[in-house]
């Protein structure tokens, strides 16, 4: 491509809009335009860049035996009514855009396939002679995201590619699984990101297992927790640990004191004079579910850990059919507006005990009578522990479980994995931190889709099973960012050469000189000849202005046609370590083509 003829505009100046280098820098050297909040028209070097990705998606896929399909973005509201997420996903979470047709035919944006899929599954696959059976498509997706930022890394229109499988059974799910988790790895390091797998939490999407493909910066909105010995990596969400052990606890006998001012943790410590482990708080939540019903809950915690919502969102879900709903719609800490929806009384709030009675919550058709009581994992063992009084200004001390306050019957895992925390699986090891940009997301999904649509095959047995699924998501347009992310300096973008726009360009310093500009016309006739992806950069313009743009738009290689001229040479610079050095004009190709093998090779 001539760079005198393509549609190329680079900015000096930072936009305003943009927070992280990579966003940054794809807006300033012109791959990116925003429109809207989440929206951008992907220009034609970033459109390269998508393509090439793509393609190396849809290579490893086809090696797992994984089939390209096309699937409608506009999705009948039937089918997630079907499998019970049409709700959740319009009005709880509110992800999918819809809207309502000419006919008054209620319609989704796809934010994800399982329900098309599934429908088509149902109708094509009736034996098991006809599985595993493995589709997927790239194709754009659309999310209703509350925050989109950082430019294509959370948009509300991206590119995704995403695959389903419909397995006879759990262990060839499995299978597949694997299969694509080993696909993804090679992905990530075909486009030349380093990353991590880790442990992920399966979400509103449902199902078991599930491992994320992280990209390791400090952009990333992940906090990835792991151990040195490389045994262990979990998401934040997901993560488990060994809590610090219990100090022994001050107080050996049962009292209620006053405790002036003390409403957090630290604060009643201090007064007290004992550890947060010590202490059980007891943090207030309000679910609400589907039908409407609210409840709330009560979780007893020790004083020095946190509640992780993503997993007492997951226990709390799993307790729907409890309150006669199919899903759990919302969990908030209830502020002081909605606390005057079903308190009876005042709350005293930083001041609350385990037995807080259930007359504060006052009677209400959608609100259920009782407070569900959950004690987390590591409360269950504390003596002599120090808790609210359920008065304001007060607490009590030396208090026991079966004593002065009943175990909640629900003991549960709800707390957050810290950093420094011991690991599970060797105690020896400590949790790290990271931050990581989530680009892929692999989930064994089971029956949960099948059961609800009634997607069924016959076993060899004569049987009628559900499919065991599974799902597989791959961001195309936030990768293509991460490896921006990963991957830039001062001076503009080092592209991966394997997802570069174009891997090399020749920049004419002076394009009045007409041996430069031989030179360079026969050296861009013969690259392309050899299959190189070249750029010439044939502007009118000066030579410092062409180096800046050849280093902003990230080329991995640039050949000059300047001093070394008259030797018959020219120089070729490497863009990742500006290196250079003069080789003849004969030996370009040559020597580019094996420099660009080797870097893809590897
Ligand atoms: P996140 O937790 O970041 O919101 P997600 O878990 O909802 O993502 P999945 O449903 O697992 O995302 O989608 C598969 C992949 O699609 C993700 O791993 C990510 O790479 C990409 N993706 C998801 N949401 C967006 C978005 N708003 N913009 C760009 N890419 C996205
Ligand atoms: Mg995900």
């Amino acid at each position: 491509m001539r760079m005198s003829q393509m549609l190329l505009v680079t900015l000096r100046e930072t936009p305003a809009e943009a927070e992280i280098p990579s966003h940054q820098l794809l807006l300033r050297a012109g791959y990116i335009r925003r429109i809207g909040s989440g929206l951008y028209g992907y220009l034609p070097l970033m459109w390269r860049v998508l393509n090439k990705i793509s393609q190396i998606v849809r290579e490893e896929m086809n090696v797992t035996g994984a089939q390209e399909c096309l699937l409608p973005q506009l999705q009948p509201s039937e089918l997630w009514e079907e499998s019970g997420r049409w709700e959740t996903y319009t009005k709880a979470e509110g992800i999918m855009f819809s809207l309502i047709d000419r006919q008054e035919r209620k319609l989704g944006l796809g934010p994800t396939h399982e329900e098309v899929i599934t429908a088509i599954a149902r109708d094509t696959i009736r034996s098991y002679r006809q599985l595993p059976q493995n589709l997927y498509q790239i194709q754009t997706k659309f999310r209703d995201e509350i925050r989109p930022r950082f430019g294509l890394m959370r948009g509300r229109e991206f590119i995704m590619k995403d695959a389903y499988s419909f397995n006879a059974d759990a262990a060839s799910l499995k299978e597949t699984y694997n299969a694509m988790g080993n696909a993804y790895a090679k992905i990530l390091q075909r486009c030349g990101l380093s990353f991590t797998a880790v442990e992920a939490d399966s979400g509103a999407i449902g199902g078991s297992a599930s491992q994320e493909f992280m990209v390791l910066a400090e952009a990333g909105e992940d906090e990835v927790l792991y151990t040195e010995d490389g045994n262990y990596a979990a998401n934040l969400e997901k993560a488990v640990s060994i809590p610090p052990d219990a100090e022994l606890s001050p107080f050996s006998s049962y009292e209620k004191r006053e405790t002036p001012n003390t409403a957090t943790i630290a604060t009643v410590c201090e007064f007290l004079g004992c550890s947060p482990t010590n202490v059980v708080k007891n943090v207030l939540y309000e679910a609400v579910y589907d039908n409407g019903k609210q409840v709330l809950v009560l979780v007893s915690i020790r004083g020095d850990q946190d509640v992780n919502e993503v997993k007492l969102n997951n226990e709390l879900a799993s307790l729907a059919k409890n309150y006669g709903s199919l899903a759990l719609i919302g969990l908030n800490v209830p502020d002081v507006e909605a606390q005057k929806t079903w308190a009876a009384k005042p709350l005293p709030l930083g001041y609350i005990a385990p037995d807080l009675g259930d007359d504060y919550i006052q009677g209400g058709e959608k609100v259920e009578s009782s407070f569900l009581r959950l004690v987390d994992q590591t409360a269950v063992d504390l003596e002599n522990f120090v808790t609210g009084a359920n008065q304001v200004g007060y607490h009590v001390v030396g208090a026991n479980w079966g004593t002065e306050f009943m175990l909640p019957k629900m003991v549960v895992d709800v707390r957050s994995a810290q950093v420094g925390d011991r690991a599970v699986h060797d105690p020896q090891q400590r949790l790290q931190t990271a931050r990581g940009i989530e680009v892929g997301h692999i989930f064994q999904l089971g029956t949960k889709y099948s059961e609800a649509m009634g997607a069924t095959y016959t076993s060899e047995q004569g049987e009628e099973k559900p499919f065991y699924m599974g799902c597989y998501g791959i961001g195309v347009s936030r990768l293509a960012q991460s490896a921006v992310e990963q991957s830039y300096d001062k001076n503009g973008i080092i592209w991966p050469v394997a997802i570069a726009p174009y891997q090399v360009v020749i920049t004419v310093p002076n394009i009045t000189d007409p041996k430069q500009v031989e030179v360079a016309e026969t050296l861009y006739q013969d690259l392309q000849k050899a299959g190189i992806e070249v750029l010439l950069d044939d502007r009118d313009d000066r030579a410092g202005v062409k180096f800046k743009d050849a280093d902003l738009i990230g080329i991995p290689y640039r050949v000059v046609t300047g001093r070394s001229l008259k030797e018959g040479k020219v120089e070729l610079v490497k863009r990742a370590d500006q290196s250079s050095e003069d080789i003849p004009t004969t030996d370009v190709v040559t020597t580019l083509r094996n420099l660009l093998q080797n870097e893809l090779n590897r």
